[in-house]
């Protein structure tokens, strides 16, 4: 018996001709999500992968956290790789049964002692899935789940077979070689990281855009990074903030360069020159600007903002347009059409919640007009643009940019 890892993928299996580019890319992710994990050979087979430890101590669980956040995985399984022989399957069946029902278990104990009651009482339902691969091999799949789900009943104290609303399925795959398992761990999906080219993130602190570069690396996109720091109106714990976020996120696109640009000479500038209620539109069309440069210099094909139709008055059509209108790098903002509460859902699932409420102040939030225009003109904000000598101002900006890299 070996312990391998099965990995499946699924959209990438629509993609034709360039199949093999998005599953190469897919090992490469797999291998630098695991890297420092031990020796392991990866073997990818029937629109599957197969990770095999080379080594007795692997660490197994570890393994699996890490995969689960490589975009273009559906779901993961530890499975038990055994000979394609009918007595060879029943014998380990056994094992790994016994072993799942010790965890489940232990699981329901800690739980606390009722629970426990229930569960050392009633017995624990199962149903048997076979799927035979191998057509040679001489017993059919709803046979092999007759036979195995007997068998097992027998011989593993506590089961009871229930097809209708099973505690836990129990999975044979028969093949060259027969794999068994008790637990389909699912994924995210996608596309993975680096098949869809590299987008440059305007991350602030908040909620939201660490939301929407995640969604996009889950498209498959390389991400960079950039923040605008307004020192010392918005302080170093702001930034570690920023800096805490992109880390998380490096655990779904493995590494990120982030760019940390000055912008208190530009907040200030547009602050003193410009009225209240177009602060707003001036200063995002600026960071615009920037990181449309940076992206350039960096290989990055689009823009990101967490931006979502509606949600504050800078995000209304009309403000989205002229902050649009100040580059022609495409600008994804794949929040747009959520509401507040699906952002907030997410950004839970993928963690970087907690860290997004910490309260430390960004730009928006010291610099904010308390009746900013919601639907401004772009003449009138180009007039506004002109008092100010914007392109100097960036020029500084971008070369007193900090970078750090975030991620192995
Ligand atoms: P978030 O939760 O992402 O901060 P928000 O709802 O607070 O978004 P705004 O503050 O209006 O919205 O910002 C809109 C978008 O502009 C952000 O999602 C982000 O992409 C970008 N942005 C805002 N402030 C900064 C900043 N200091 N550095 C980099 N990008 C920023
Ligand atoms: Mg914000």
């Amino acid at each position: 018996m070996e312990k391998v890892i099965l990995v499946r993928y699924g959209e990438i299996i629509l993609k034709g001709l360039n199949r093999p580019m998005f599953e190469d890319r897919l090992i490469k992710n797999i291998k630098q999500s695991l890297y420092g994990l031990g020796k392991i050979s990866v073997r990818r087979s029937q629109a599957r992968i197969f990770i095999e430890p080379r080594q007795d101590d692997f660490d197994f669980e570890n393994a699996v956290t890490r995969l689960v956040n490589v975009m273009g995985i559906i779901s993961v399984s530890i499975v038990w790789k055994i000979k394609t022989d009918f007595e060879e399957i029943k014998k380990h069946s056994v094992g790994m049964v016994r072993n799942y029902m010790t965890k489940l278990n232990r699981h329901a104990a800690a739980k606390g002692p009722v629970r426990m009651k229930e569960t050392s009482e009633a017995s624990v339902g199962f149903k048997v899935e076979a799927k035979r691969g191998n057509k040679n091999f001489p017993i059919q799949s709803p046979e092999i789940c007759r036979q195995l789900g007997g068998y097992l009943l027998k011989n593993v104290p506590g089961l009871k077979v229930d097809v209708h609303d099973p505690d836990f399925i129990f999975y044979v795959e028969v093949r060259d070689s027969t794999y068994i398992y008790c637990d389909i761990i699912p994924a995210f999906g996608g596309l993975p990281v680096g098949t869809s080219g590299k987008a440059m993130l305007l991350l602030s602190g908040g909620i939201d855009s660490p939301v929407a570069g995640w969604m996009m690396a889950k498209r498959g996109m390389e991400l960079e990074a950039v923040h605008f720091h307004t020192y010392p109106y918005t302080s170093e714990r702001a930034k570690d903030k920023v800096i805490a976020l992109a880390r998380i996120l490096s655990r779904y696109c493995h590494r990120i360069r982030l760019h940390i640009v000055p912008f208190t000479e530009i907040q200030l500038d547009i602050n003193d020159k410009c009225p209240e209620e177009h602060l707003t539109v001036l200063m995002r069309r600026a960071m615009m600007k920037i990181s449309e440069k940076i992206a350039a210099e960096n290989g990055a094909k689009a823009l990101i903002t967490g931006e979502s139709l509606g949600q504050v008055a800078s995000q209304t059509v009309e403000a989205i347009a002229v902050t649009n209108e100040a580059v022609r790098m495409p600008v994804f903002r794949p929040l747009i059409g959520m509401d507040k509460n699906e952002v907030i859902e997410t950004a839970r699932r993928i963690d970087t919640y907690e860290t997004s409420i910490l309260p430390y102040e960004d730009c928006c939030t010291v610099f904010v007009a308390k009746h900013p225009k919601t639907r401004p003109g772009l003449e009138e904000i180009k007039e506004l643009e002109g008092r100010l000598s914007l392109d100097a101002m960036i020029e500084r900006a971008i070369a007193d940019t900090e970078t750090v890299v975030i991620g192995e």
